[in-house]
């Protein structure tokens, strides 16, 4: 900015201002959302490959602002991160998921995504066993799904917070896999039980031989692993016969169904509900 004289300089601070502004009020109004109620939480199936029955849900969490309409949650996550909301944010996920799926008569499971940030609280196992005692979910249908970023701190807390989830019965699946710094090695740190194969490998099937080829190697590395395989973003009918060709486990994406109230997936999709 220096070399651009003063005029853009000053431009380009404004705009840095009204950045900051924006965000500062974002902030501010993420730290009353949940008493005031704006969050929701919808709903993505994920399928088993072979039969396509949905094997549970995935809980994405959405924000209605009152002036903004429904913030997705890739613009409000980092912010509630940062100010430390995230904490009351994800245990409020974490219930409102588990209360829901209490209620699937016909027993699938329900994905939540945890921050890495949650994994700093030393009281994290105590209140996700809260959860599944106050609602009555069973452990085992309970998966919780974290990036490699909550290994990459890899404390003794974290792996001693997963290992005693897992033991409890909870499933841990490794997200968006692939993308991050030390996949490999991410493996051998902590037995998941699934591998979520990210969706940008899956977006350039069946078509490039790179992506069948990253893709094959993950499903197969899962396999002997004993990890179960969940491709990510799954949008065409191509990818779709891919992915079943490769033996990859499960689906997920647009083809299916997008993430929604429960009420509103399309019925095939929808499990059986407690009156
Ligand atoms: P993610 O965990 O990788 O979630 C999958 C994202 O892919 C979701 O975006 C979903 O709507 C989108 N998606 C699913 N199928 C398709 C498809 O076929 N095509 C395309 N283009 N996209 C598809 P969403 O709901 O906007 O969530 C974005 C991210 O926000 C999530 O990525 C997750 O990292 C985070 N997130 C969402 N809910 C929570 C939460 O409750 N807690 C935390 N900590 N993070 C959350
Ligand atoms: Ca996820
Ligand atoms: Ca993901
Ligand atoms: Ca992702």
């Amino acid at each position: 900015a220096k070399a651009d004289g003063r005029g853009c300089a000053r431009r380009y601070d404004q705009s840095l201002d009204e950045a900051l502004r924006q965000r500062k009020s974002l902030e501010q109004d993420l730290g009353r959302a949940l008493e005031r109620q704006q969050f929701e939480v919808h709903y993505q199936p994920i399928v088993d490959s072979a039969t396509q029955q949905p094997t549970s849900y995935e809980a994405l969490l959405r924000w209605r602002h009152p002036e903004l309409g429904l913030v997705p949650p890739g613009s409000f996550i980092p912010v509630a991160e940062q100010s430390g909301a995230i904490a009351a944010l994800g245990e409020w996920v974490l219930q409102q998921a588990c209360s829901e799926a209490a209620s699937w008569q016909s027993g699938e499971s329900v994905a939540v995504n945890l921050s890495a940030m949650q994994f700093h609280d030393t009281l994290l196992f105590d209140k996700v066993a809260s959860v599944l005692r106050r609602t009555g979910l069973a452990p085992a249908r309970l998966e919780l799904e974290i990036t490699e970023s909550v290994l990459l701190e890899a404390s003794d807390l974290t792996l001693s917070t997963l290992r005693r989830l897992k033991a409890m019965g909870v499933r841990i699946a490794m997200d968006d896999f692939g993308t991050g710094y030390s996949s490999l090695s991410s493996m051998r740190s902590f037995p998941f039980d699934k591998i979520k194969i990210d969706r940008s490998f899956v977006k350039d099937l069946p078509g490039s031989s790179d992506a069948r080829a990253i893709v094959e190697l993950i499903v197969q590395l899962g396999r002997q692993l004993g990890m179960r395989t969940t491709a990510e973003g799954v949008e065409t009918h191509e990818q779709a016969a891919c992915l079943r060709a490769m033996s990859c486990s499960e689906l997920q994406g647009y083809l299916f169904d997008r993430p929604a109230p429960i009420a509103d997936l399309s019925s095939s999709n929808r499990p059986i509900i407690a009156e």
